[in-house]
Order: C-alpha cells, then sequence, then structure tokens
C-alpha cells in the first residue's frame, strides 16, 4: 500500500481498478500478420495518409479563412511529410521485415527519425521535429481510428481513468461512460478540468507528477479528491476506513440537502442570493437538488466542443430555452462564449504562447462578430421564457463592454425587425482581469451587475497559471492584492447602485464565506455540490459578525494570516464545517 499526493481538485471518494490513457502517447496495439496481409497494411496507411492529408487542408482553409494566409503556411511542413516517398518506402520494407502490423511499424520508423533528428546540429531538422511529431499523432489516430478523445467511447467496466493531462472537453463526457474518478498527472485545482469534474460530482486528484507509471493498469486504487489522496493497492483495513468515510459524507450531504428550502440568510435577516454555476444543460436538476435559487453562471463555451463546427441559432436556443424553463422563476445567467485559454476549439485556435493572456473571452467575441451575434440572436429569442441575463466574460476595460453592448443592440433591432419576440434583459461584466476590477468605477455605470470570476482574478493578478501544478502552492486566495481587488469591484458596484455577484471557485469555498458576506457580497454562485456548505455558514451568523470579520481579514498582511484566521472565524460558528 502506498499513498500518493496530488490537488484535490473535486471532492468524493472513488475505489476501482486504473484505467491508464496516455495523451503524450497513443496505445498501439502489436499484432502478427501474414504474408498476404501486406498490401493490406499498404493500403491502410494509403488511405491514413489521405485522410490525413484532408485534414491538414481543412485547418488549412479554415485557418486562411480566419487568420490569414501566413498561419495557415504553417502547415505546408506538415503536408511535406505526408508526402515524403522514402518515408513511404521504409513502411514498406518494415511491413515486409517484421511481419507486424502498420502502426507498430509506422511507429518505429518515424520514432527513428525523430530521435536522430533531435540528435543533430543541424537547427532546420531539429526545429521540423515538432512538425513530424504532429503529423505522426494524426496519422497514427487515424490508422486507429479515434477520433481525437483518449478516455475509450465504451467502457467494459467503472474505472478510475490516470492521464497525463484531460481536457475539459473530455472530462465533460464522463459522466456518460462510467468513469469513477479520474487523476492527472499535470493541472490545477481551478483548471476547467477541475471544475468540470466537481460539477459532475466526478472525484479527481490532478497535479499528480508521474501517476502514469506510478498507477498502472489494474491496480486497485482509492481516489479520496477531497484531500488529493490516491491510495494504490489499499489493504483490507483501509479500504473499510474509506467505505466508513464514502458513508459518513453521504450522511453529511444527506443531512446537508435539508436545508434546501430555507433561505440563504444571516440570523438577523441579511439576505445573501446563492445560486450555482453550470457547464452543461445536464447539470440542472443537480442545481435544483442542492436549492439554488438561480443560475449565476452558465459557462456556454462547452456547446462549442466536442464538435465539428459551429452550434446553429437553433440549437443553442434549444439549450439555453431548455435551462431557463428548468429554472424560471429563477434567474439564468448566461455568459457569453469565453473560448480561449484551457477551452479551445481546434483548429480556430492556433497554439498560443500565452493562451491565458491570448485570444480568449469577449477578445474572441468581439473578433468574430459573426460567431458572437448567432449566439446573441439565441439568447434573446431564449429570454421569453424565463428570466435571463447576460454576462461577458474577460474584459479588461470599457470599451470592450461598449463594443459588445453595441453588437447586442444592433442584434436586438434586427430582430425587432423580424419581429422576433425578446423580453428585456440585465446585462453584467464578469471582474476577472486586474485591469477591469481597478477601473471598476468607469465600468458600473456601463452594466446592470458585475460577476467576480475569482479564478482567472486570482491567476492574472498574482502571476500564478491557474492549471499549473507546480505553482499551485502559490494560487492563493488569500492574497491581500485579490482582496483589495474584490474590495474595490464591490464599491464601485455599490456607488453605482448595482449588485455585485462572485461565480469563481472561492465563492463557494465555507472558509471565504464569512469574509465575503462581510465585505458586502451580493451574490455567490458556486458548483451545486459546494452550495449548501456555503448557506450553512451564512445561517449560523448574525452579520454584524461577518463585517467584524472581513475588517479584520483586510487589516492582516499575508495570504497565511487571512487563511489562518478566516479558519478560526469559521471555527467559533461551525467547528463540524472546519473539520
Ligand atoms: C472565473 O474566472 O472565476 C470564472 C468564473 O470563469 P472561468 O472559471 O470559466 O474562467
Ligand atoms: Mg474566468
Amino acid at each position: 500500500m502506498n499513498t500518493l499526493k496530488g490537488i484535490a481538485a473535486a471532492p468524493g471518494i472513488a475505489m476501482g481498478k486504473i484505467l491508464a490513457v496516455d495523451s503524450e502517447e497513443l496505445l498501439v496495439p502489436k499484432r502478427t500478420i501474414a504474408e498476404n496481409e501486406i498490401p493490406l497494411e499498404v493500403l491502410r496507411f494509403e488511405e491514413a495518409l489521405i485522410h490525413t492529408r484532408h485534414q491538414i487542408l481543412e485547418i488549412q482553409k479554415r485557418l486562411a479563412q480566419d487568420l490569414g494566409q501566413e498561419h495557415a503556411e504553417i502547415f505546408n511542413a506538415h503536408l511535406l511529410v505526408l508526402e515524403d516517398q522514402s518515408l513511404r518506402e521504409e513502411i514498406i520494407h518494415g511491413l515486409k521485415k517484421d511481419h507486424l502490423n502498420v502502426e507498430v511499424v509506422f511507429n518505429e520508423v518515424v520514432r527513428r527519425h525523430l530521435k536522430a533528428f533531435s540528435r543533430t546540429n543541424d537547427e532546420y531538422l531539429r526545429e521540423r521535429t515538432a512538425d513530424i511529431e504532429d503529423v505522426r499523432k494524426r496519422i497514427l489516430r487515424n490508422l486507429l481510428g479515434k477520433t481525437g478523445d483518449q478516455v475509450p467511447q465504451v467502457l467494459k467496466e467503472p474505472v478510475i481513468i490516470v492521464a497525463h493531462d484531460l481536457s475539459p472537453s473530455e472530462t465533460a463526457q464522463m459522466h456518460k461512460r462510467h468513469v469513477l474518478a479520474f487523476v492527472t498527472e499535470i493541472g490545477g485545482r481551478t483548471s476547467h478540468t477541475a471544475i468540470m469534474a466537481k460539477s459532475l460530482e466526478i472525484p479527481a486528484v490532478v497535479g499528480l507528477a508521474g501517476a502514469i507509471e506510478l498507477l498502472q493498469k489494474g491496480h486497485q486504487v482509492i481516489v479520496d479528491g477531497s484531500k488529493g489522496d490516491v491510495i494504490l493497492d489499499p489493504d483490507p483495513e483501509t479500504i473499510e476506513r474509506y467505505r466508513l468515510e464514502q458513508r459518513r459524507q453521504q450522511e453529511i450531504n444527506r443531512q446537508l440537502l435539508q436545508l434546501k428550502h430555507l433561505a440563504a440568510e444571516t440570523l438577523d435577516h441579511h439576505h445573501v442570493h446563492l445560486s450555482s454555476n453550470i457547464e452543461l444543460p445536464e447539470e440542472v436538476p443537480s442545481v435544483i437538488a442542492h436549492g439554488a435559487a438561480g443560475i449565476g453562471l452558465y459557462r456556454t463555451e462547452f456547446l462549442y466542443m466536442n464538435r465539428s463546427g459551429f452550434p446553429t441559432e437553433e440549437e443553442q436556443y434549444r439549450a439555453y430555452r431548455s435551462v431557463l424553463e428548468q429554472m424560471a422563476p429563477n434567474p439564468v445567467v448566461i455568459r457569453t462564449m469565453d473560448l480561449g485559454g484551457d477551452k479551445f476549439i481546434s483548429p480556430m485556435h492556433l497554439p498560443e504562447m500565452n493562451p491565458f493572456m491570448g485570444w480568449r473571452g469577449i477578445r474572441f467575441s468581439l473578433a468574430r462578430p459573426d460567431i458572437f451575434r448567432t449566439q446573441l440572436r439565441a439568447i434573446l429569442r431564449a429570454s421569453v421564457h424565463g428570466k435571463v441575463k447576460m454576462m461577458f466574460p474577460l474584459v479588461s476595460g470599457v470599451e470592450e463592454v461598449q463594443r459588445a453592448k453595441e453588437i447586442l443592440a444592433e442584434v436586438r433591432q434586427e430582430m425587432d425587425r423580424e419581429s422576433v419576440p425578446m423580453a428585456p434583459i440585465e446585462v453584467g461584466a464578469m471582474m476577472e482581469v486586474p485591469s477591469a476590477a481597478i477601473t471598476s468605477d468607469l465600468i458600473a455605470p456601463e452594466v446592470d451587475f458585475f460577476s467576480i470570476g475569482t479564478n482567472d482574478l486570482i491567476q492574472y493578478s498574482l502571476a500564478v497559471d491557474r492549471v499549473n501544478e507546480k505553482i499551485a502552492h502559490l494560487y492563493e486566495p488569500t492574497h491581500p492584492a485579490v482582496l483589495r481587488l474584490i474590495e474595490q469591484v464591490i464599491a464601485s458596484a455599490h456607488a453605482n447602485k448595482i449588485p455585485v455577484a462572485m461565480c469563481g471557485e472561492m465563492a463557494g469555498e465555507p472558509t471565504m464565506t464569512l469574509l465575503l458576506l462581510g465585505m458586502g457580497i451580493d451574490e455567490l454562485s458556486t458548483s451545486p455540490v459546494q452550495l449548501p456548505l456555503v448557506k450553512r455558514v451564512i445561517r449560523a451568523v448574525e452579520y454584524s459578525y461577518a463585517k467584524t470579520v472581513a475588517e479584520q481579514a483586510m487589516k492582516l498582511k499575508s495570504s497565511k494570516e487571512v487563511e489562518t484566521f478566516l479558519l478560526a472565524s469559521l471555527r467559533q460558528v461551525a467547528p463540524d464545517l472546519v473539520e
């Protein structure tokens, strides 16, 4: 038995067998072939080459349209690899010599070349290795009939997935595939992969270096997503202990769910609007089950992922309408697509040096008004089916908000002319870029509400990448710089008589509740599972206590001091939650 330590990403305990999927390396099955199968393998290879060529040409076409010819030309090098006659000859020679399936032969040949290239002093050849590696993976995927997803479509039994990395879009499909839990080698607590796991209630541990090597296929493990622990080959006593813990957690959750119909207000009736975040419409039943008074953040970008092409107006309208109808009369804040960062859609997003500082959120929407307008039309059409609000992600200043509002007004006019029924909707801005928080007084008059996205606000203000496990210890929600920015945003909102919400993961941390409540936050939007915990804290205190906690916390000098102080303050009112 061995306990491995990673980063706690999504709570819950799971026990089961490991299935390792390696994003860095595709699993290639080895098979001996007969002499008369060789022409068939050559044919399969030729077909994979043609298929890959079509895919690359398609990517080039779209890139040329969207970003210009010079970006498309990057892929010329990939095409050259496909046309390389000597590669073809080597494969045929290898097939005849080894009598193995073409995937194995191809992989070996290319790997040999890559090795030689990486050792050479010729800089041009060295630089080509990345292109060749990319083409190798594409061809291999085509040979193996893969569509780009590492997690198998059909699992024979429920398993715990171990991967180098998983994309948010891959995680979004897991609940349909009976995945018990997952462990990744890289990633941080507020990566969208972790957020998605929490939403789907899949226990997860991220940032566990060397996980693939340490956790081999078939091993029995326990994943404790609340602590970030992975226990390898547990003994019977440990299994029993975790079974008991699982039951204890289920009992606590059952008790917390009894708060469902109770108001989110302090002992002296100060009310906070408690809502939930969703990524997919399928999450709405869980939102309702946990007693949320609305949806404070609907991350619509997931509609654009796991598919080819963009969702149509009609498709989006149906998704928004279904969420609104299920939640009515409670409000639903639809955030316009926040594509980019760790939620990219290839081939729209070329690899960027700094994707989180790149073509993301409202920047992408303003650069692609055609895609943006389709979404705005769908939201406006859905507005008659419930109480919808709209907000823009990643704004960095007032001009972006003004421009987005102009486009919205144009779309509304256009739809008015078409006599499409629409309801008036409130428009808000996310406060997640420090420049927006600092100029929140200038932005507030332009909008009906603010929503603080702490996941990004923390990464940008502290310069700590939210998905990088190496610096996860520096990702500190209680850093005085973060608290001051939050204070500033709340002050700007209230000076302009607009409400301010928080929808980052910080909003769902019970340790932060007293602080945020005392700072005057009007709404907290959390993942559904966290919501009852936050409600518990709110209901346990007088508003004046929370205000004193906030005042004291703002005077402290370091994250550690604030954290210790907040834990002690919470212990006073809800000792069981500190356990
Ligand atoms: C945030 O940044 O806090 C936020 C809620 O948005 P996302 O996590 O989707 O970036
Ligand atoms: Mg964000």
